[in-house]
Order: structure tokens, then sequence, then C-alpha cells
């Protein structure tokens, strides 16, 4: 058994009673919390004892949509005229880039993409990807990459019929299988879908039949631009939600990406269903998209979470640009503060809940040893009334010093531990050279 005391933090434990602890400890036992609080000085004999410094010590943070596949597309200008709409920018940016992936850039693109998130504090990734050129044991690629980093994630791969029909359903299959039979709870699986508008009927039955046999949720992008609604509509008379249903696919461990061009109805169905919601501001921004109704749905009950969709690894930023969005078009400074800090903090560990078996993102006993340390003393009172304030305007800028996954210290001082950083970085930057030569 190995162990580590974490003493002398501001203990956010995000716990049942949100309790928030100065000058206290965290104890870990191989890769659960065995206790938290005030623990006396000489109460265990830890292998490894970290001083916080009176820095925050919280939970490890929770992406819950993600593209590790899309790291190289940074500083990557598609050739030709710059992409007028979302049909475009996937046409002539996503669908080139990710048909032009070999089995070392599935790689190393995940590698990078999961060094950046363990720095930011992110334990956890629900990551979505495609590699038409090299489907077959891509999700292996990418579950070495987490299991080098020492990070939790969930992998789908995203089935479509733009460039084969049914592309990606035996990779999903066998992922599946394997993770299923493996008992091991570090890396699970969904279904991967692209989105209704490039899948047809015969590859949806065929998804369904296998991911229900399976007993696996689904992982799919859905009303992101008016072009997913429109097509849908046209070749089948059918809202999203309504062809969804004609295939079982809604369920409480299927994630539903995006929604933003969702009625009514629609949003009602996600929790009749007890489906999850992944909103990504950033993307849908960077996209010139519009704006998900995230607090109609949370007013509705449904399951909202929050990912980035590969824009980055940084979950707090991303609650910020969350609650900034939504009172920009609310034109009102009152609403999704409070709102986005829960979605990041609680739901997306609810979401967590349902996809893996270990519980994560607090501070208690029993709960996995996914601790994070940010570079940050309050200077105002820090409680449970203000600490959502603390999360977004202050942590949000935070360095991480320390990251702890799985009770191993897999970052420290900002820095990964036993990885060498620039040979990976090195690789990376000849990977990303040779991927861009080949798309034209
Ligand atoms: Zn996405």
């Amino acid at each position: 058994m190995s162990s580590l005391l974490i003493k002398n933090g501001f203990v956010v434990t995000l716990n049942d009673n949100n309790d928030m602890l100065e000058n206290a400890s965290v104890y870990i036992e191989d890769d659960k919390i065995a206790e938290v609080g005030q623990i006396p000085e000489g109460k265990y004999n830890p292998d490894r004892v970290i001083d916080a410094g009176g820095n925050i010590v919280m939970p490890g943070l929770i992406n819950a949509h993600h593209h590790l596949y899309s790291t190289f597309a940074r500083g990557f200008s598609p050739p030709g005229e710059p992409a007028r709409n979302f049909k475009e920018i996937l046409e002539r940016l996503w669908w080139k880039l990710d048909l032009a992936l070999d089995a070392d850039d599935v790689y190393y693109s995940a590698l990078m993409a999961v060094m950046h998130a363990a720095r930011a504090g992110c334990t956890t990734i629900i990551d979505h990807h495609a590699s038409p050129s090299c489907s077959e044991g891509s999700l292996d690629l990418i579950e070495k990459a987490f299991r080098e980093v020492g990070l939790n994630g969930c992998l789908c791969y995203e089935v479509s019929d733009r460039n084969e029909k049914g592309e990606g359903i035996a990779e999903n299959e066998r992922f599946i299988k394997k993770c299923k039979a493996s008992n091991d709870d570090q890396i699970t699986a969904l279904f991967g879908l692209h989105a209704l508008m490039t899948l047809s009927t015969p590859t949806l039955d065929k998804c369904s039949d296998i991911a229900h046999t399976l007993g696996a949720g689904f992982h799919v992008h859905v009303a992101e631009a008016e072009v997913d609604v429109q097509v849908t509509f046209e070749r089948y008379q059918r809202r999203i939600m309504d062809r969804f249903l004609d295939f079982g696919i809604p369920s409480p461990q299927t994630i539903f990406v995006h929604g933003i061009h969702f009625e009514a109805r629609e949003m009602d169905l996600l929790k009749t269903t007890d489906s999850i919601l992944v909103n990504n501001p950033e993307s849908n921004m960077n996209n010139g998209l519009s704006v998900t109704p995230i607090l109609e749905m949370l007013s509705r009950g449904v399951l909202v979470g929050i990912g980035t969709d590969g824009m980055s690894s940084h979950m707090i930023s991303q609650a910020r640009a969350m609650y900034l969005l939504q009172r920009t078009y609310r034109r009102d400074p009152r609403v999704a503060f409070a709102e986005a800090a829960e979605i990041l903090l609680k739901n997306n560990r609810t979401i967590c809940d349902r996809l893996f078996t270990e519980p994560r993102g607090a501070l208690a006993p029993g709960y996995l040893a996914d601790v994070i340390i940010p570079e940050y003393v309050p200077f105002t009172p820090l409680n449970p009334n203000t600490f959502y304030g603390h999360l977004l305007f202050g942590l949000s800028f935070a360095r991480v010093g320390t990251t702890v996954a799985r009770g191993n210290v897999i970052v420290e001082n900002g820095h990964m531990v036993g990885i060498d950083e620039e040979a990976i970085r090195a690789k990376s930057v000849e990977r990303a050279q040779k991927l861009w030569s080949k798309i034209h």
C-alpha cells in the first residue's frame, strides 16, 4: 500500500456539507482518499508528505467533452477561402484533419492533450475521437496515453457515414467489450456517433443494436448548427430528439453534446429520458454559432455538463466563459454565475457517476484520490458563500502546481513527473508538421 499526506491546505472538499477547511489535510491510501480534515501530526506514517503552503486543495476537475485528436490543429490554417459556416468548418478543417491522422498522430496528439489537462488540474476526460484512416486500434493508442500520464478517461470513436458507411462501428464495439471485460475503472467507454447529419438509418440501426446488446450509452453531437436540424428534417421528417428516440439512443448514460437548436419539447425529452447534455461555450463562440439555452434546460431538470470540445483543457476558464456568454445572451447580469460553477463542480461529477464506478469530484473518504493544488491563497474571505467568486475570478487564472490522480503525484511544481515533456513536445512538432503537409 502506498500513502500520501497533503497538509497545510485550504481544503475545498465539495463534500455533502460543502466543508471548506483552513489548515487541513487530505490523507490518501493507494488510489482512494482515506481521511480529510484536521489530522493530528503523527497519526499516520505516510510514504510521502506534500505541504500545500496554504494554497487551495480541491478535487481534480472533469472535462465532459473533449477531442484530443484536435491538438495538432493549433496554428494550422486550412488551404483555400476561410470557412463561412459550420458545415464548411467541418469540411475544410476537421474532416480533412481527422482523415490525415495516422497512428502516431493519434497517440502523440492524445499524449500532449492529456498532459495539458493534467497540468490544468483536469483528472478525468470524456473524449470523442475520429481518425478514419486508422480507426482500428485508435482507442487503444489513446488509452495508452491516458495510462502513461495517469488520468482517467471515457473514450469513444465517432461513427459517421461521411467517408465510408458505418466507419468506426467495429472500433466502438471492440473497445467497449475490452473495457467491460477488463473491470478496470480508469478507462471506460461509450458508443460514439458523429451527428445525425452524417448518419444513415442502416448505420444507426446497427449502432443501436450493438450498444444496446453491450449496455453502453452514446456520445454524440446534436443540433450544434441549424444544418443538423435541417438535414434531419429534410431526409426523415423528424426533429433531432425524435429521431434519436426512434433508435433508443437517449438514456441516463448518453451524452448529447451542444443542443443549441432544440425546441422546448426536445429539452423536455432530455429530462424525461434522463439524458445528459454537455455545453461547450468557447467552441460555440469560436464557430460563430448560437447559444445553448442551458438555463431553460436546468429549469426543466436536465443534467447539464460542461466540456471544452477541443478548445483547451482548462475547465475553470470554460465555466467562466459559460456564465459570461449566458449573461451576454440574456443581457442580464444576475444570471448563470452559480449555475456555471455548479455545472462544472457538481453536474460533471454526476455525469461521471453514471460512466464510472469509482466516485470522484469530492474530497471525502472512499472517493478517488484525484486532488489538485492550484497556486492560490485566498486574500478575501473564503467560505461556501464566496467560493464561486474565488473559482471564477481567481482560480481560473491560477497555475496548478500539483496534480494527484488515482493517488499518484503526476504534476509537481507545474511539471509532469517522470515524463520527458521536452522529447514529447519535439516529437509533436514533427508530427504536426507532417500532418499539415498532407492536408490540401
Ligand atoms: Zn465535439
